[in-house]
């Protein structure tokens, strides 16, 4: 595979990144997933706005312009001849030398690593036609979850408590409320609303959401942003999460309760649609 490297592009056997790096050492940076479909990347500018919120919230400088950006990833997705899968990007506060607490001088160059990862089955997922199963997890992590920080321990800790209770994923559950997934942001259905979590700091803020969000709205139904229960999932119509990775898939159980039917939902299935057909079309 070809990896980008601080400008250069390199078999990843031959890639380096120093032990000194702050990304390394103390989770000092950013990172942004985009998924490939047809050999061109979904919903690409809206993953680079929020690249630069994540940036700008760090106070790390951009390293790149939004057309280099671009040039990078559509490299990487030709250089490795990706069909479907995704480009991963991350962004660190890069080698200051010595270990310490406080930021190194701005001049510091950041560490920018790019790779691929082919994956067919994303756009047609048998799991669309059947769902997942989660359980809830208490939400732990920092404060400021709405920067996309490669600070990744303890949704990583969560997928494996889920793993471990033999269904797919966690929702992370704080004051009584559900936040958001391991890596997705969730939703339930009940008599024909949709709701969603209210964009604050407690949540990533889903590229995947904010476009499923106005395509739900644009299709006439009623979306309402605000913090609902695990109670209020189980008794649901339907359930559902999104990602930049996996669209829209069905959650079909919750904590061993099943949702609804216990079978994929018409508005989750209509929403993932919807999403891919929009975004196949925009898709650069
Ligand atoms: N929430 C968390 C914690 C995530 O890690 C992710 C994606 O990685 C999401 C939500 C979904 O965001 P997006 O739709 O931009 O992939």
């Amino acid at each position: 595979r070809t990896v980008y490297v601080n400008g250069d592009y390199l078999p990843e056997t031959e890639a380096r990144v120093s032990i000194f790096d702050r990304g390394f050492l103390m989770a000092d940076g950013v990172y942004e997933v985009t998924s490939v479909l047809g050999g061109k990347l979904i919903d690409f500018p809206g993953h680079l706005a929020r690249l630069q919120r994540s940036l700008d919230e760090l106070s790390m400088k951009n390293p790149l312009s939004a057309d280099d950006w671009l040039e990078v990833h559509r490299q990487l997705v030709a250089r490795n001849d990706v069909d479907e899968g995704m480009v991963y990007l991350q962004v660190t506060r890069g080698n200051p030398g010595d270990r310490d607490f406080a930021f190194p001088p701005e001049d510091t160059p950041p560490t920018v690593v790019l790779f691929t990862q082919s994956k067919s089955g994303l756009a047609d997922n048998p799991v669309a036609r059947t769902g997942i199963k989660v359980i809830s997890v208490p939400d732990i992590r920092w404060g400021r979850r709405d920067i996309k920080t490669v600070q990744l321990l303890y949704p990583s800790l969560a997928k494996m408590a889920a793993k471990k209770a033999h269904v797919d994923d966690a929702w992370f559950v704080e004051d009584g409320f559900v936040t958001e997934g391991t890596s997705n942001n969730v939703y339930i259905v009940k008599g024909g609303k949709i709701v969603t979590r209210n964009l604050s700091n407690d949540i990533l803020h889903g590229i995947t959401r904010a476009a499923v969000v106005r395509f739900a709205r644009e299709a006439q139904m009623e979306v309402e942003e605000r913090a609902f229960t695990i109670a209020e999932a189980q008794a649901a119509d339907e359930a559902f999460f999104t990602s930049a990775s996996a669209f829209v898939l069905p959650v079909v159980e919750v904590d061993g309760q099943a949702v609804g039917a216990g079978k994929p939902g018409p508005v989750a299935t209509r929403l993932r649609e919807i999403y891919l057909d929009e975004m196949r079309k925009a898709a650069v």
